[in-house]
């Protein structure tokens, strides 16, 4: 079996394109711009980079950006402040505290200072809670763009045995949760996991979010499987810098029924799930039904 290739680029641009359409109508209709707040406290290069395209992205899907750039050395105190007036902002729909912070902040601390309905990154505590007890909540967004491209591929996936390799709370764990909520049957591995080639194997659905390059060879996935690749590594292959998922992709490709691709897949989901979720929390706000298609 060749699988099909699950083009995240597309299916993003498509997410993308609903959002903008939206905000267009709840400018005409109802006078209101969404707003998203993202705060970056120091200078980590990769933090910069993905700043600077959700900024990007967020104006080009007709909302508004607000950058905060804060100094390395931004008190917890400072920090705090600015996310406190950030809550009681009314322009300001969602709220991003891009991660990692430096080492004097205290991350859970100033994620769960975020007013829950703003949280657009659904890392806050109530967001989680909300989550695992099946309610209407602020869903992370990795898994919420894994989500939609399972949903668009499959339709339901009602019964079917997913497994989600990695348990960070970020990805996996919230991963599972999503995967609960549709009805799959969850199995979620981990570095202790006994015999992962036999559980993997067993997986109509399998999610790989570990962070190790290529580890999970086509032999691992059982014929026709969806693949969803959310690793992310940079490696040197023949003298040249590449990027490559946690799959094997071209062995896992021989094997399943569809795979995404790294890069191309899960990665360009999660910005323009971001921009769905800031959306979501301005319709929230003003009491306007949530769009269709763009949440959990
Ligand atoms: P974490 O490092 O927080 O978690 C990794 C998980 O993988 C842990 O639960 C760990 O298990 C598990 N693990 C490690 N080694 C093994 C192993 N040998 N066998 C089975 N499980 C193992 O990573 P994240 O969840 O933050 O990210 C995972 C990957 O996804 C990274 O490559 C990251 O770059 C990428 N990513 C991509 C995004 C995107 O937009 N596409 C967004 C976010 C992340 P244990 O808990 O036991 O240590």
């Amino acid at each position: 079996m060749v699988a099909q290739v699950v083009d995240g680029k597309t299916f993003a641009a498509k997410v993308r394109a609903q959002v903008s359409d939206q905000v267009l109508k709840l400018k005409e209709e109802n006078g209101i711009i969404p707003g998203l707040a993202v705060v970056l406290v120091g200078e980590d290069p990769a933090s910069q980079v993905y700043v600077r395209s959700k900024g990007k992205m967020t104006v080009e899907v007709g909302m508004n950006s607000y950058e905060h750039k804060l100094d390395v050395d931004t008190s917890e105190e400072d920090l705090l402040a600015l996310i406190d007036q950030l809550n009681t902002n009314p322009a300001v729909h969602g709220i991003l505290v891009q991660l990692p912070l430096p080492r004097h902040l205290n991350e859970d601390l100033v994620i769960n200072s975020i007013d829950p309905a703003k949280d657009v990154d659904g890392f806050h505590i109530s967001n989680v809670g909300l989550l695992v007890t099946g309610q209407k909540s602020m869903v992370p967004c990795t898994p919420l763009g894994c989500l939609m491209m399972l949903r668009d591929h499959h339709g339901s996936l009602s019964g079917m045995d997913a497994v989600v390799i990695g348990r960070s709370n970020i990805v996996g764990k919230p991963m599972a949760q999503l995967l609960l909520g549709d009805s799959c049957t969850v199995t979620i591995a981990h570095s202790r996991t006994k015999d992962l080639p036999n559980v993997v194997r067993r997986a109509d659905i399998v999610i790989a979010a570990v962070g190790r390059p290529e580890m999970v060879p086509g032999d691992w996935i059982k014929e026709g499987a969806t693949v969803i690749d959310v690793g992310i590594n940079r490696i040197e292959r023949d003298g040249k810098n590449k990027l490559v998922g946690d799959v094997d992709y071209a062995s896992a490709a021989d094997r399943a029924g569809a795979i995404t691709p790294v890069p191309g897949g899960v990665g360009p989901m999660t910005i323009a799930c971001l921009l769905a979720n800031t959306l979501t929390a301005c319709c929230r706000a003003i009491g306007l039904p949530e769009p269709e298609g763009l949440t959990a």
